[in-house]
């Protein structure tokens, strides 16, 4: 983690204000002395996604998830901690400390190749909307794409021939090698070539919506017919989603996600009023994409040709997600009339249409396993075996142990047959993750009514009896939220930088407001607990004597505060 000095965040936080960057991306509605929203870390139908402007924190008492403004951007928007830092801090028109950034070098490196690829899209948007580029701008229109979401997706064109890139970014060395790196040009035996030529362009945008690649359409018969940009440091294939930055709010707010095979079904879709398409790169599906799908919508829709390259995709597909899948997520599986895909079929029978056929025909993903194992298996008693031991092999693989279950349920009904992996279904309850509780135990109880109230902090430091707690885990915070308050540093802040595991953090911040009556209570319970500890270690008669006296009197005050 870069070294930040403490007072350069405290600055940055002091600038910030999380209610206006989270509303970007969640609604959120004045609620007590809270906001709430729509929670963007699960699905849910009421909110139970908490934003506080006083604590700058958010919390949700659905999921658990919560932290600062740094947090967010690096749970929501996958920013590294400093890249989050630097965002926030240039949107306060602050200067980053130069010693703060390590890897000040590949940081550079990064940010100059990303200006770079900027500048390339908008050269190649440039190109689509003049002379040059006019047999490109011709194909999105026969697509039936407006000139507005050209503009918006920022689609482009790299006319034909060699040398467009050095003409309009440089041909020094320095810009040829610069290009070469980030994958719009190769070295060849006469020297740098660009990569895209005489094709449409479609800038890739990663989930800060920032151009990190591109794919290029052609626009004769010449092969290959979709072309990527080739993996660099910050260009993953796997990793990243045609559409995501450009839809994900949409998605959010609609509770509708298609995933389609091309960049062309995610335009079509978006022009005819549904921009809720995610496409992969040109490649098949990832446990990563998946599980960013899963997360976006409970039950996305996957898009397939009805043909039978389109229903191998289709098992494909599935078999990859059975390890991500759980009983809180329901996909579905859309198969498309013959020879149309979503981009034609929208075309022709609008957007409304479009969606009841999906309310209509998009098939569950238990269905879709049952009914694909039944076409492989054939019919017969050894139909049926063959299907009971292919089930078997899927369900293996899956992690929830509840969802499995079932599904193995659904598979001994269908096949008749006992299926065999009885893998340790009962044994271990999940923890369920906890909905704010009302039986906190103490200790935390006693660090929440700390965080919530800086001044009790201040007494704390002053009071000659020191005492620490018994947990170790919470005596780490507890000691530290001592130092950081000696120090003056901002406290809670600081505590979700230095503890990221610990997402009690925002729970105990965000949770109702501990009286000062039951505070002093806590306390006086804290001291109880360790004095007594501190007795009964004692080695020699004295010690033992004096920590009873002061045990004895901590007793007392519990008795007059009616313990
Ligand atoms: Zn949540």
């Amino acid at each position: 983690m870069a070294h930040f000095p403490p007072s350069f965040l405290d600055e940055v936080l002091s600038r910030t204000d999380i209610v206006e960057l989270i509303s970007r991306h969640v609604q959120l509605k004045k609620s007590g002395s809270n906001f709430m929203g729509l929670c963007p870390f699960h699905h849910e139908k009421s909110p139970s996604f908490s934003v506080s402007a006083d604590k700058q924190l958010y919390y949700c008492f659905g999921c658990g998830k919560g932290g600062g403004s740094f947090q967010f951007l690096m749970e929501h928007d996958g920013y590294s901690f400093p890249e989050s830092v630097e965002y926030l801090a240039e949107k306060a028109g602050m200067e980053v400390p130069e010693s703060a950034a390590p890897d000040a070098d590949e940081q550079a490196r990064r940010k100059q190749a990303l200006v770079l690829l900027e500048k390339v899209a908008n050269q190649f948007s440039r190109v689509l909307a003049s002379n040059e580029g006019s047999e490109g701008l011709e194909y999105f229109h026969r697509r039936k794409l407006p000139d507005e979401l050209i503009r918006r997706y920022r689609l482009g064109f790299a006319p034909p021939g060699y040398g467009f890139l050095s003409r309009s970014i440089g041909n020094d060395e320095h810009s040829l090698a610069q290009l070469e790196a980030v994958g719009m040009m190769f070295k060849g035996d006469r020297g740098y070539a660009d990569r895209f030529r005489a094709r449409v362009m479609f800038p890739i945008r990663d989930r800060r919506g920032q151009v990190v690649g591109f794919g290029g359409r052609i626009l004769d018969q010449g092969e290959p017919k979709y072309l990527n940009s080739p993996e660099t440091s910050f260009f993953h294939k796997s990793d990243l989603l045609y559409g995501f930055s450009e839809h994900r709010d949409e998605i959010r707010k609609r509770k509708l996600l298609l995933v389609v095979e091309g960049y062309m079904d995610v335009l079509g879709l978006a022009a005819h009023g549904l921009p809720v398409g995610l496409a992969p790169l040109g490649t098949a599906i990832s446990e990563r994409q998946l599980r960013e799908i899963l997360r976006l919508d409970d039950a996305p829709v996957f898009c397939f040709d009805g043909d039978r390259a389109g229903r191998q995709a289709a098992w494909r597909a599935l078999e990859r997600m059975l390890p991500v899948l759980d009983a809180e997520h329901g996909p579905r599986f859309l198969y498309l009339p013959d020879g149309e895909d979503p981009d034609s079929l929208v075309q022709t029978e609008g957007a409304d249409a479009f969606v009841r056929r999906i309310e209509n025909e998009a098939k569950p993903v238990l269905k879709t396993w049952l009914d694909g194992l039944k076409f492989l298996a054939g019919s017969g008693p050894e139909g049926r075996a063959r299907m009971a031991k292919k089930a078997d092999a899927m369900l293996a693989v899956m992690k929830d142990d509840y969802l499995k279950q079932a599904w193995r349920q659904e598979a001994e009904n269908d096949t008749g047959l006992t299926l065999k992996s009885q893998a340790a279904v009962d044994k271990k309850p999940r923890p369920k993750i906890s909905s704010i509780s009302p039986s906190i135990p103490n200790q935390e109880k006693f660090i929440a009514a700390l965080l919530q109230k800086a001044t009790r902090i201040g007494k704390l430091l002053s009071e000659k009896n020191k005492f620490l707690l018994d947990d170790d885990g919470l005596n780490l915070i507890y000691t530290r939220v001592l130092e950081l308050a000696a120090a003056g540093n901002g406290i809670v802040q600081s505590l979700l930088l230095e503890f990221p595991q610990e997402e009690r953090i925002p729970l105990w911040v965000s949770q109702s407001d501990i009286s000062d009556e039951e505070y002093e209570k806590l306390l006086l319970l804290m001291q109880e607990r360790f004095f007594h500890r501190l007795m009964k270690k004692a080695g020699s008669l004295e010690e033992t004597e004096r920590c009873r006296i002061q045990w004895d009197e901590i007793r007392q005050k519990l008795e007059k505060v009616g313990h």
